[in-house]
């Protein structure tokens, strides 16, 4: 539960996760955390009434202050993509760095009320914001995803979307669930569809919330069954399996999807010895 109700002063000492459109503002050091007090941040001095407790971290409090589209002059920080920072910092900061951008988000996106247009004004009893006319209250988007990882004797099936074409990128499947759909059958409906193949003994692995914009991802492994593989050209660029000492350029293990290929390299190396 998040606390709403936030006294800061001049020496509050806390962790402060600063947004300036999707950048952090972090020192220039490895850990790229902003541990100080308040009164050392005199450039956001401005949006004190706008902080918002999101968490803990290495037992001190974690607060968000969102400068939305400020042009600010940060001093001596730096500004990080929030993308980047998967390849820079622990899973614990950025777990606690993508809550931050989905809350940030939310507010940005929640300033009037969907039913009246009334502005919606922040409760202080758990993350939402409610209408202060018509009293309807709206929380944090989540959208449910499922990823699954498909293996096919050594070999795993990768495939390339748009947005991983600049980068060269090779990933496994995912897709948003859809309404009315059990995570199983969107599993079977999106590998259809991506690809055109049917799968088989469908394992949950993990979840993992992905801040792009407000996925919650759910990792599944799954054996291949049949069918040859047809991507739909809209999607899904290129598809083929690639044999596990052989593979393209696939996503960091901080990544679920670097975590279920990983997990599928394994169960073939253990099966093969
Ligand atoms: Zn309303």
């Amino acid at each position: 539960m998040i606390e709403q109700n936030i006294t800061v002063t001049h020496d509050t000492r806390a962790i402060w996760l600063i947004l300036n459109e999707d950048q952090l503002l972090s020192p220039n050091s490895p850990e790229l955390l902003l541990n100080c007090q308040w009164q050392e941040l005199k450039f956001a001095h401005a949006y004190k009434e706008q902080i918002v407790k999101i968490g803990e971290y290495q037992g001190l409090s974690c607060f968000l202050i969102d400068m939305g589209k400020e042009n600010i002059d940060p001093q001596d920080l730096i500004q990080t993509n929030l993308r980047a920072l998967l390849n820079e910092c622990s899973d614990q900061f950025f777990g606690i760095a993508a809550r931050a951008w989905q809350v940030a988000l939310f507010m940005r996106t929640h300033r009037f009320c969907g039913q009246c247009g009334c502005s919606m004004q922040q409760i202080d009893w758990e993350m939402a914001v409610q209408c202060s006319r018509c009293q309807h209250r709206c929380y944090p988007r989540i959208s449910p995803c499922i990823i699954v990882a498909i293996r096919h004797q050594g070999s795993i099936l990768l495939a390339q979307g748009k947005s991983q074409q600049a980068r060269d990128m090779h990933s496994i499947l995912a897709g948003f669930v859809e309404s009315g759909e059990t995570l199983e059958q969107a599993v079977h409906r999106e590998v259809m569809e991506e690809v055109g193949v049917k799968i088989k003994n469908l394992r949950y692995i993990s979840s993992q919330p992905w801040p792009f914009p407000h996925a919650l991802m759910m990792g599944y492994l799954a054996d291949y069954d049949s069918g040859d593989i047809k991507v739909d050209g809209k999607e899904i660029l290129r598809a083929d399996w690639f044999d596990i000492n052989q593979l393209p350029n696939i996503p960091p293990k901080l990544s679920i999807a670097g975590q279920l290929i990983e997990k599928t390299i394994i169960e073939i190396q253990h099966e093969s010895t």
